[in-house]
């Protein structure tokens, strides 16, 4: 059996905890690796490494550190072939789906150069007599960043890019479902010319994220997964003192009017619900149709293209639409939560609950599902499902629809499709939700614009990646500096003597 290894202080590190982990193949429910889980004592020895890398790559000018950020854009591109492939094996995604995962977080990476801009203070001239005033923007020191298995390559690089831009050591626990892809990070990074000690990749379950969340020279937490486990680290972070940022689950709605373009809103429902088998924090899960007859057209359009939808290992080729989920718990949760659907009235339109691959019948597939008349109380519409299951929920007027986003627990994205400006406007201007669509199914800001949701999609104030995360990783000093000899109060500065 193939023993995965941590990545630290520049090389590979075998476990010594005794536990690890199993690595399934998704397509044959095949366990190909097994990955070693850090003891709380493996972890404080690698957060004081980093602690001890940090102090020449904090003191590091933000040009250098620019061009190490430069190296790794080049060094992604270069081994984009490999690394998707990689990332598929453990995932389970498509090669385009996970060239995209890689793509969206090397442009993160690509925004991280411009570090000595967005790195600069303020000056204030002659504040006072002979006093100047500035500001200087400080690395935290230390930052661990707990990510999920959705996005292996995007996630870390959202987080652990800015946060070694600014300066800081980062400690990536990523997760145990997919350790390779960010494995490989570390090792590119290193090969970009970072030192060794900068940047550890630990692998680890809760024994280890409580390690990082306890040790007092971790200054910053950066979370992305699950909604009570993005509440549990915020708070257990936050206790202890540090600085933290918890992005959580979602629960997309996306409001179809009855001008929307019915042809857009199928294609944008087969990419947008289906994709990456609905394991995307911006998938939509929800279709709300206003009106009866719009929503008798939706479902039209959408079954003839649900049928025709290939779900395959991504071996099979670039033209999968989508491959299987995660774990053999994922599929399970999911069929579960199908059957309540059923239980408590919903009509399943779209029924694969049979669904099985010749040759992988041991694999974790789930074929599309559609629910309609879908209401607020069952477990289907208030549960994230994180699988390929769309439900509708009619709605008879735009207020209804709008209603129905803005009350929802969760607030990641949303989108609405129409033909009217008015309505669209109103709808971005009043939904309170983070990320707004407009005739665009999945609005994922692009990497100098923030990302971050609302309501219990989110604890913390600041977004990710954009100017929010060179804030998030930084803390900012203010000096105000006199020096007497200087220019005397009334006094006029001499051009001449500049001569
Ligand atoms: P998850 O919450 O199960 O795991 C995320 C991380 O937390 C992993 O590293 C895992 O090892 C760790 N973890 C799990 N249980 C823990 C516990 N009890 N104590 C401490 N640490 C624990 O999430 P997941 O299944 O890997 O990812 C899917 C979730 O992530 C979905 O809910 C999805 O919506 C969300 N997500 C959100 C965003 C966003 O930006 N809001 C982006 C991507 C994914």
């Amino acid at each position: 059996m193939l023993e995965l290894a941590h990545y630290i202080n520049g090389g590979d590190v075998k476990g010594t905890s005794g536990r690890f982990g199993d690595v399934f193949n998704p397509a044959t429910g095949e366990v190909q690796a097994r990955v070693p889980l850090a003891s709380a004592a493996e972890i404080d020895a690698v957060v004081a490494d980093a602690a001890k890398a940090q102090v020449a790559w904090g003191a590091t000018n933000p040009q250098k550190r620019a061009r190490v950020m430069m190296a790794m854009v080049g060094l992604l591109n270069r081994d984009m072939d490999k690394l998707a492939e990689a990332l598929s094996r453990e995932h389970g995604k498509t090669i385009p789906d996970a060239k995209g995962d890689i793509q969206r977080g090397l442009e993160v990476i690509e925004y991280c150069i411009g570090a000595p801009q967005l790195l600069k203070g303020e000056y204030t001239d002659s504040a006072g007599p002979g006093i100047d005033m500035y500001s200087m923007k400080q690395p935290l020191g230390v930052v661990a960043a707990i990510m999920p298995f959705n996005f292996p390559a995007m996630m870390p690089l959202w987080h652990v890019g800015p946060a070694l831009a600014c300066g800081n050591s980062v400690i990536l626990k990523p997760s145990e479902r997919d350790p390779s892809l960010p494995h490989m990070l570390g090792e590119l990074f290193h090969e970009a010319g970072l030192p060794a000690g900068v940047f550890q990749v630990v692998n680890g379950d809760k024994v280890a994220v409580d390690a990082l969340l306890d040790n007092d020279t971790i200054q910053g937490v950066s979370f992305v997964g699950s909604t009570p486990i993005a509440q549990y680290i915020y708070a257990r972070a936050t206790a202890n003192g540090k600085r933290a940022q918890c992005f959580g689950g979602a629960k997309n709605h996306m409001i179809i009017m009855p001008d929307a373009d019915m042809d857009q809103v199928a294609d944008a429902l087969i990419g947008s619900s289906f994709g990456a088998a609905g394991e995307r924090c911006m998938a939509v899960s929800v279709a709300v149709p206003v009106g009866d007859d719009t929503a008798d057209r939706m479902i039209e359009k959408l079954v003839p293209r649900m049928e025709k939808l290939r779900v395959a290992p991504y071996t099979d080729g670039d033209d999968v639409d989508f491959g299987p989920v995660v774990t053999r718990e994922a599929k399970e949760r999911i069929l579960g939560l199908i059957e309540s659907g059923i239980e408590q009235g919903a009509d399943l339109v779209v029924d694969n609950r049979d669904f099985k691959l010749q040759g992988y019948e041991d694999g974790f597939f789930v074929g599309a599902h559609l629910f309609d008349k879908v209401t607020k109380d069952m477990d289907i519409y208030k549960t994230e499902i994180f699988g390929p299951v769309l439900c509708t929920v009619r709605a008879q007027s735009y207020e209804e629809a709008l209603g129905l986003a803005m009350d929802h627990e969760y607030g990641n994205g949303t989108a609405i499709f129409t033909r009217d400006g008015d309505t669209a406007r109103d709808f971005a201007s009043r939904v309170n939700i983070g990320m707004v669509g407009i005739n665009v199914p999945i609005p994922v800001p692009l990497a100098y614009h923030t990302f971050g949701g609302w309501k219990k999609s989110v604890f913390g104030d600041l977004n990710q990646h954009g100017t929010d995360s060179f804030k998030f990783y930084t803390r900012t000093k203010t000096v105000t500096a006199r020096w007497p000899s200087g220019i005397k109060e009334g006094g006029e500065f001499n051009f001449k003597s500049m001569d």
